[in-house]
C-alpha cells in the first residue's frame, strides 16, 4: 500500500509539471521553404524561406536508407529507445569530466540537438540543462520520426542553407535519394563545422574528414565492406548551384493557394517535358514573324488533371517577358467563344447542324462585323458557320439567344474577367470583344470533351475530383465536337493534311482582333489542350492567326502527348437521332421542297418545324404577273410555288447574282392596297443615336428590302418626299435636326418607319 500522501504528493508533482510544460512550451519549428513536386513527388520547384532560408524539410523516406545508419551511428545510437536524455550516456559524461578534469561535450541525444536548434542560445549558463528539459518536451509532443525528420531538416549546412534535402540540392545537385554513400556521411558531417570547411574554396578537408569516418564506420561495421570501398574510392564534387524550379509559372500558382510547405501537384513530367520542348522549339520558328512567346495547357480528360503548364517558352528570357504566365493573362479569346453559342443553340432546340443561318452585310446599331475573310456567303449551313468561323451568323445567333443570357452562362462556365463586366459586354463579346484567360478557355472547353459536364480543374494531387455540373447536353457536347472534327475548313495548314500527321482531335481556333492573339484549343474524348501564340508586350504581328501560328503547335502537343489513345473516342449520346430536312433551310420538309439532306438531331429537344419557305402565287398563263386575291380573275390563274426569303436575304441575293427564283411582279392594273408589312429598313437602325461631326457634311445610309414583286420604293424624312428609287437601291441623306422622322413606302402603298437621333459634336 501506497501511503495516501505519497500518492498525492505525486499527482501534485506532475501537475506542477504539466502546467509548466504547457507555460513554457518548447518554441514552434521555423518555417519550411516550399516544395512543389510533379505527381510522382519530384521535385519540380523550391523557394527561400521568409527569413531568407533554403530550408527544406527532408522526408525521412527521401533518405537513402545509408543516411539513416550514417546519423544514428554517429550521432545518437539509442535514439529509438531513449525519453529524449540519454541518462547512462550523461552520467558517463559526467564521470569523464570530473576524472579527466575536462568538458566533454558528449551526452547530446538527437532530440537534444534538435532543441538546441530551435532555439539556438549562445549562453552557456545551464544550457545542457535547458536542452534536456526541452529534450523531454518535444519527445512529449512529437514521435521519435517527427523528432529524427525536424533533426534532418534543420541541421546547418552552411551559409543560408539548413537540412540534408537543401544541402543534396544545393551542394549535390540531386535529390537526398539519390546520395551516394561518400555524400551521405559527408552531409552528416557539414553540421559539425558548416562555415569552416568552406566548401566553396576547398571540397578537399570535407573529403578527408568523410573518409575518416568511413573508416570508422568500417571498424564499427555498420555498412558491407564493398559498399565502404567503393564510398572510399569515390571523390565526390561540390558546387553550388540553385534548388531547381521547372514550370515556374505552374509553381507560383501552385505556391498561391492555401497549404503547406510540400506540395504534391497533377504535373505530369513526361507531357510537361514534351510540351515545353515543343513550345520552345515553335516560338523559335516564328520569332522570325515577330511572335516572340507562347502558353500551353495539356489537361486529362478522365480526372480533370492539369497535366502540363508552360506559363511561357522561356522564363528566363527578360526581353519578351518571359515572367509573365501566359495560361492566366487574360487576352482577348477572338472567336474561341462560338462553339459555345452553338452548343447552347443545340441545346435549346433552335439549331441543328444543317439548319441554314444567314451571312449578309447586317448592321446592329452602328455595328457591322465582317468576316476573317471579308466576304459573306449568304447562306451557311450551322456547321459551315462554326467550321468556317463566320461572324455574322454568330452575332445574329447571339443577339437571338441575348448577351445577358449568354454572359450568365459563360459565368456559370469559369469565365470571370466576362463575369465581372457583364454590364459593359456587347455583340462584339462572341468575336472576341471580352477578356479570358488560356486557362478558362482550356478548363471550359472540357465540357465538349466530357458529355456536358464542368469538372473543377485538379491542380494538386489532394484536390478532389468532382463529377461537377451539367452545362450541356451530352448531345449538344457531342455535336460540337463531330462538327469541329471536320477537315473541311480553312483553319487548317495544307502542309498538315498532306503530311496526313493530323491526330483524331476537335479543334477550334482564334485570332484576336489585330492579330495580337492567335489561339488553338483541341480535345478528344483524352486530352484538351489549350495553345495560345502572341506577345507579352500585346503588340500584333502580321502574320498571326490561330490558323497559321497555333494549329501546328496543337497538332505536335498531341501527336507527342496522345500517342496511346485511337480516335476522337468521345461515344455519341443514345439521344443523336437522324432524319432528312430541306436543302433549303434545313427544316423537316414539306411536301414542296424540292431536295433533302440527312442531318442530326436530339431527340425530344431539337426543333421540328416544318420548312415553309414555298409560297404559293397565282399567276398567268405567261408567268409575267401574279395576282392577289382582289385581282385574281374570274378565269382562274395558274398555282406556282416561290421561294419566300426574307426581303434582307432576297435584296443580297439580287446584288451579288444569286439566281432564285422569283415570283413576278404584282397585277399593274389592281387597284387594290395590299395588306402587310412595309419595306425592312436596314438602315437607319431604328432608336438609334447617330454621333456626327459638326459642319463635316457626313451623310446617314436609308436602305430598305422591299417584298417579292416591289420594284420602287419612296424615301420621306420629317414628312417630305426626299427620294424615289429603285427597290433596294442605297440614298443617302444629310441630317440636320436633333432628331428626323424617317419613312419608307413601297410602291404597293405599305409602309415602314424609324426615328433616329442626331449628336453633332
Ligand atoms: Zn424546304
Ligand atoms: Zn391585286
Amino acid at each position: 500500500m501506497v501511503p495516501r500522501r505519497v500518492l498525492v504528493g505525486m499527482a501534485t508533482c506532475v501537475l506542477i509539471l504539466l502546467t509548466l510544460d504547457r507555460l513554457f512550451p518548447p518554441p514552434d519549428p521555423p518555417p519550411f521553404s516550399d516544395q512543389i513536386c510533379d505527381r510522382d513527388g519530384e521535385l519540380l520547384g523550391a523557394f527561400l524561406t521568409p527569413d531568407d532560408k533554403w530550408r527544406l524539410r527532408t522526408r525521412l523516406e527521401d533518405l537513402p536508407r545509408e543516411m539513416h545508419t550514417a546519423v544514428l551511428t554517429k550521432e545518437d545510437r539509442w535514439f529509438f529507445l531513449h525519453p529524449g536524455v540519454n541518462v547512462f550516456a550523461v552520467m558517463r559524461a559526467l564521470y569523464t569530466n570530473v576524472t579527466s578534469g575536462k568538458r566533454i561535450s558528449g551526452a547530446s541525444t538527437i532530440t537534444m540537438q534538435v532543441a538546441r536548434m530551435l532555439e539556438p542560445d549562445e549562453r552557456r549558463y545551464l544550457v545542457k540543462f535547458r536542452e534536456m528539459l526541452r529534450a523531454l518536451q518535444l519527445e512529449l509532443r512529437y514521435s521519435k520520426r517527427e523528432i529524427l525528420e525536424l533533426y534532418v531538416s534543420l541541421l546547418p549546412m552552411g551559409g543560408n542553407i539548413e537540412g540534408v534535402a537543401s544541402a543534396s540540392w544545393i551542394y549535390f545537385n540531386r535529390p537526398p535519394e539519390r546520395l551516394s554513400l561518400a555524400q551521405s556521411v559527408a552531409c552528416t558531417l557539414l553540421p559539425n563545422d558548416p562555415n569552416a570547411l568552406r566548401l566553396d574554396r576547398d571540397v578537399a578537408p570535407l573529403q578527408r574528414r568523410t573518409r575518416r569516418w568511413l573508416r570508422r564506420f568500417d571498424a564499427m561495421n555498420v555498412f558491407p565492406r564493398d559498399a565502404i570501398e567503393a564510398a572510399l574510392a569515390e571523390s565526390f564534387t561540390v558546387s553550388r548551384s540553385a534548388p531547381p524550379l521547372r514550370a515556374p509559372q505552374f509553381c507560383h500558382t501552385v505556391r498561391a493557394r492555401p497549404g503547406g510547405d510540400i506540395r504534391i501537384t497533377t504535373l505530369d513530367p513526361g507531357v510537361q517535358d514534351a510540351s515545353e520542348r515543343l513550345l520552345a522549339n515553335h516560338v523559335g520558328r516564328v520569332i522570325a514573324d515577330g511572335v516572340t512567346n507562347g502558353a500551353v495547357l495539356v489537361l486529362g480528360c478522365d480526372s480533370m488533371e492539369t497535366l502540363a503548364y508552360c506559363g511561357s517558352a522561356d522564363f528566363y528570357d527578360d526581353v519578351n517577358r518571359g515572367q509573365v504566365d501566359g495560361v492566366t493573362a487574360l487576352r482577348s479569346p477572338g472567336s474561341t467563344l462560338k462553339p459555345f453559342l452553338y452548343a447552347r443553340a443545340f441545346d435549346d432546340g433552335t439549331l441543328t447542324p444543317k439548319r441554314r443561318m444567314v451571312d449578309i452585310p447586317t448592321d446592329f446599331h452602328g455595328y457591322a462585323p465582317e468576316n476573317f475573310d471579308a466576304e459573306f456567303h449568304g447562306e451557311v449551313t450551322v456547321s459551315e458557320a462554326l467550321l468556317q468561323s463566320l461572324n455574322v451568323p454568330a452575332v445574329r445567333e447571339l443577339a437571338r439567344q441575348g448577351t445577358g443570357s449568354f454572359v450568365s452562362w459563360l459565368s456559370a462556365l469559369g469565365f470571370r474577367d466576362i463575369s465581372e463586366r457583364r454590364e459593359k459586354l456587347g455583340l462584339s463579346l462572341i468575336l472576341g470583344g471580352c477578356g479570358a484567360t488560356l486557362r478558362e478557355l482550356t478548363h471550359a472547353f472540357s465540357v465538349f470533351a466530357r458529355a456536358g459536364m464542368l469538372s473543377p480543374l485538379r491542380i494538386e494531387r489532394d484536390d478532389v475530383f468532382s463529377e461537377g455540373r451539367e452545362m450541356l447536353t451530352p448531345e449538344a457536347a457531342w455535336m460540337v465536337s463531330d462538327i469541329l472534327s471536320r477537315h473541311e475548313r480553312p483553319d487548317i495548314p495544307a502542309e498538315l493534311l498532306e503530311q496526313s500527321r493530323l491526330p483524331k482531335i476537335a479543334w477550334k481556333t482564334g485570332t484576336s482582333y489585330g492579330k495580337r492573339d492567335a489561339w488553338a484549343i483541341g480535345w478528344n474524348g483524352r486530352y484538351v489542350i489549350g495553345v495560345w501564340m502572341g506577345n507579352f508586350s500585346g503588340k500584333g504581328a502580321p502574320h498571326l492567326s490561330g490558323a497559321v501560328m497555333a494549329v501546328p503547335l496543337l497538332v505536335d502537343l498531341f501527336n507527342a502527348i496522345d500517342t496511346e489513345g485511337k480516335g476522337m473516342d468521345i461515344p455519341k449520346p443514345e439521344k443523336i437521332r437522324t432524319r432528312h430536312v430541306c436543302t433549303r433551310t434545313g427544316l423537316l420538309p414539306s411536301p414542296q421542297c424540292s431536295s433533302t439532306e440527312s442531318d442530326v438531331y436530339i431527340e425530344g429537344r431539337s426543333s421540328s418545324a416544318r420548312c415553309d419557305l414555298m409560297r404559293r402565287y397565282h399567276v398567268d398563263a405567261a408567268e409575267s404577273m401574279h395576282y392577289c386575291m382582289d385581282c385574281l380573275p374570274d378565269t382562274g390563274a395558274i398555282q406556282r410555288w416561290y421561294p419566300a426569303y426574307p426581303p434582307e436575304l432576297a435584296l443580297w441575293f439580287d446584288r451579288n447574282n444569286v439566281g432564285i427564283p422569283r415570283p413576278p411582279p404584282h397585277n399593274p392594273v389592281c387597284t387594290a392596297r395590299r395588306p402587310g408589312e412595309g419595306p425592312q429598313i436596314l438602315s437607319p437602325s431604328p432608336d438609334y443615336t447617330y454621333y456626327l461631326e459638326r459642319g463635316a457634311g457626313q451623310e446617314i445610309l436609308l436602305q430598305a428590302a422591299a417584298q417579292a414583286g416591289v420594284k420602287k420604293l419612296y424615301w420621306y424624312v420629317d414628312g417630305d418626299l426626299h427620294r424615289e428609287v429603285e427597290a433596294g437601291a442605297k440614298v443617302f441623306f444629310k441630317p440636320t435636326l436633333k432628331s428626323h422622322r424617317i419613312r419608307c413606302m413601297d410602291d404597293a402603298g405599305r409602309m415602314s418607319r424609324v426615328r433616329i437621333e442626331v449628336v453633332y459634336y
